[in-house]
């Protein structure tokens, strides 16, 4: 959807909640104030000779979908975004449309387990397009690995699980003049507290699965795009494929984002006294958390974003068996992959999220057996520290 650009002047909440949603007042207006679920898989126009009133098919357009994508332009400041029924699908969609056989793309070697099997078994071994992981928290490791037919850098930041952190701004002026677009898993943070166009990015990912939905009952996926040609290009392939979100869940992550500030706030308060807890305990060997002081990027991250969100990783000191113990004896943290959510959720990386990594992958990057990663939830902290502390004592 093509966002009317309109909600520049208002802050992020009002942009969250009003968005795409103004009441229609016109002459047969409804007035709903908030967008209806719009079923309808076609739309009719009076004659042959005649356009339609703006929609055609459901996969080509649909009202609620249209509302959401313009909410979604709005809160990474820029004009452009598509709405897609999951992340990967719009990680896929934005890959082919970018990239041709041959081509190359440099990422961050530490990333999301599915983006990294989207691009190795997908990507590399079907169609033949090339990948260099580098470590991007050093601009220049991106720099260096740049070829002639690199057409897309591809970062997170922070990454997934070992929270670390590049530079956008500084990674977007080693492209700069070269015909490499720049993109930005954005699903850590959401936008709220970080916005990677405004250092320099081109197009933003998420998976809109996490925060922006923020209740764990929907799933989907975003790009918010700064040039037109290149959102028309993703359009044409989104219609082209079908990777669209249905209308239920476009109403179902709207409903989501409007809360999507205060939400964060509490994540990211509750996410720092849980690191500074488990920091202070002796069991616990390492915290992954830009938040605290310790964490080597604390600087860089503070110039780049307005908040450290809710999603933190730390090894137990121990095996892996007194990290199965550990998990197995939580009761508030459930055991379960994904993250974003209101509820407090913990996983292990090693044997889940990041399973499909070859382990001497995994240990070179280091993603060692008594990772663990949690998604600290908006629960009564007090409730979440006993939870954690009864869990440790029994390990
Ligand atoms: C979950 C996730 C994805 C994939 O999104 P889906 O909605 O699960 O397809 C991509 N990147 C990050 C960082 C994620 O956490």
């Amino acid at each position: 959807m093509n966002g009317n650009g309109k909600q520049k002047l208002f802050g992020f909440s009002t942009k969250a909640i009003h968005a795409g949603e103004q009441p229609n007042l016109k002459d047969g207006g409804t007035g709903d104030v908030v967008k209806p679920i719009h079923l309808s898989t076609t739309f009719a126009r009076k004659r042959l000779d005649q356009p339609t009133a703006g929609y055609e098919y459901s996969r080509t357009g649909n009202p609620t979908r249209n509302a959401l994508e313009e909410k979604l332009a709005s809160l990474e400041n820029v004009q452009y975004a598509l709405a897609f029924s999951s992340g990967m699908a719009a990680e896929t969609i934005l890959a082919l449309t970018l990239l041709n056989s041959g081509d190359h793309v440099v990422a961050f070697n530490d990333l999301y387990g599915g983006t990294r099997r989207l691009f190795e078994t997908t990507l590399r071994q079907k169609y033949q397009i090339e990948f260099s992981y580098v470590d991007a928290r050093k601009p220049e490791n991106v720099e260096k690995a740049i070829r002639k037919n690199t057409k897309l850098i591809w970062l997170e930041t922070p990454t997934n699980p070992l929270m670390r952190i590049c530079n956008i701004a500084a990674i977007s002026k080693v492209k700069k003049n070269k015909n490499i677009a720049l993109a930005v898993d954005n699903t850590f943070l959401s936008p709220y507290f970080q916005n990677p166009i405004d250092h320099g990015a081109d197009i933003v990912v998420h998976s809109a699965t996490k925060y922006l939905g923020g209740h764990s009952d929907a799933v989907g996926g975003a790009l918010m795009i700064k040039q037109k040609a290149t959102y028309e290009k993703l359009k044409f392939n989104q219609n082209a494929t079908g990777a669209i979100l249905s209308p239920f869940d476009s109403y179902m992550i709207m409903r989501g984002i409007k809360t999507l500030a205060v939400r964060m706030e509490k994540h990211n308060d509750n996410a720092m006294q849980v690191a500074e807890f488990l920091e202070s305990n002796p069991k616990i060997s390492n915290v992954y958390y830009p938040g605290l002081k310790s964490h080597p990027q604390h600087t860089l991250t503070k110039n780049q974003t307005k908040g450290y969100g809710g999603v933190l990783s730390f090894e137990i000191r121990g095996t892996i068996n007194h990290t199965k113990q550990f998990l197995q004896n939580l009761r508030l943290f459930y055991l379960a992959e994904s993250l974003g959510g209101v509820e407090s959720l913990i996983e292990h990386p090693a044997s889940m999220t990041h399973a499909s990594i070859p382990k001497e992958i995994r240990e070179q990057i280091g993603i060692k057996d008594n990772l663990i990663r949690a998604s600290v939830g908006l629960e009564d902290l007090e409730d979440l520290l006993i939870d954690l502390n009864k869990a440790l004592k029994k390990t």
